[in-house]
């Protein structure tokens, strides 16, 4: 769970103040001289969002897209995953962060070999361990504006062999790479992620709970994904001190989600107009 290891450093910590590459559906629009809420902000994006007639589009089911960021980079995370702010016909705002995963099912020693029933459960605990975690809470940003954010989890096998290969090659628009290593049923490896490099190395023990002292077990996953959206270790400092003590947090030992988690998103958010 340590993982970020020597990729923790000021550089990165500072890139949690990270600002947003570009948002489309600027033009026109709020500069930061004359920003005044979000919410009037986001008022703004829409009527300019009905200006463009060839503009990002319109989903089916009434709700609408008022801006989106494919590539975002988050906490020094190059192509962490694809934002999109969405306006429901409520009136409510959904903000749906998109990523997309290549796991590559790696046999482990003494035979120990995944099935193709174990691939697919262990992408299925995969998803809901993640979605159970981090999906549905409610961003409320300076403005008092709230959005609530849902996570889309797109997770494919990765192609083996050398057409595969090939394959991989002309595709590679995943957002991270990740090395699924089958080891014992109880076992234990260390698991960790690659920010740099978006790629991580799990095991197939990562979508259980494992008791750590906190009031909750942690599952390994629901935590390296803290890491996939750009987050530090807390329990070694590398968020601060306040952090450090605060054993149930996700980022720590626990499972508990907090609000210094979304602030990455709160600010893409905010940053808007
Ligand atoms: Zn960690």
């Amino acid at each position: 769970m340590f993982g970020i290891g020597n990729e923790i450093n000021a550089s990165t910590l500072a890139g949690l103040a990270w600002q947003p590459e570009a948002a489309p559906l600027r033009d026109g629009l709020a500069t930061a001289a004359d920003r005044t809420s979000v919410a009037d902000g986001v008022s703004r994006m829409l009527a300019a969002a009905d200006r463009a007639s060839a503009g990002p589009g319109r989903e089916t089911g009434g709700r609408e897209l008022v801006a989106s960021e494919d590539s975002v980079t988050a906490g020094g995370v190059r192509d962490a995953y694809d934002l999109q702010l969405y306006r429901n016909p409520d009136g409510t705002y959904a903000l749906e962060l998109d990523m997309s995963i290549d796991f590559n099912f790696v046999d482990g020693e003494d035979g120990l070999d995944w099935t193709a029933d174990e691939k697919q459960q262990f992408i299925e605990d995969y998803k809901q361990v993640v979605l159970e975690s981090w999906d549905g809470h409610a961003i409320t940003t300076d403005d008092g504006q709230e959005v609530e954010l849902s996570i889309n989890l797109d997770i494919n096998e990765r192609r083996s062999g050398l057409f595969g290969g090939v394959l991989e090659r002309l595709d590679g628009q995943e957002n991270w790479s990740v090395d699924i290593i089958r080891i014992e049923d109880g076992g234990f490896s260390q698991s960790y992620v690659i920010p740099s490099q978006n790629k991580g190395v799990f095991d197939s023990e990562d979508v259980k709970p494992v008791n750590k002292g906190a009031t909750d077990p942690q599952v390994g996953a629901a935590h390296e994904f803290g890491h996939m959206i750009g987050l530090p270790d807390e329990y070694n400092g590398s968020a601060g001190p306040e952090a450090a003590k605060d054993t149930d947090s996700i980022m720590h030992t626990g499972m508990d989600v907090r609000e210094r988690h979304l602030d990455l998103l709160e600010t893409w958010i905010e940053n808007l107009d």
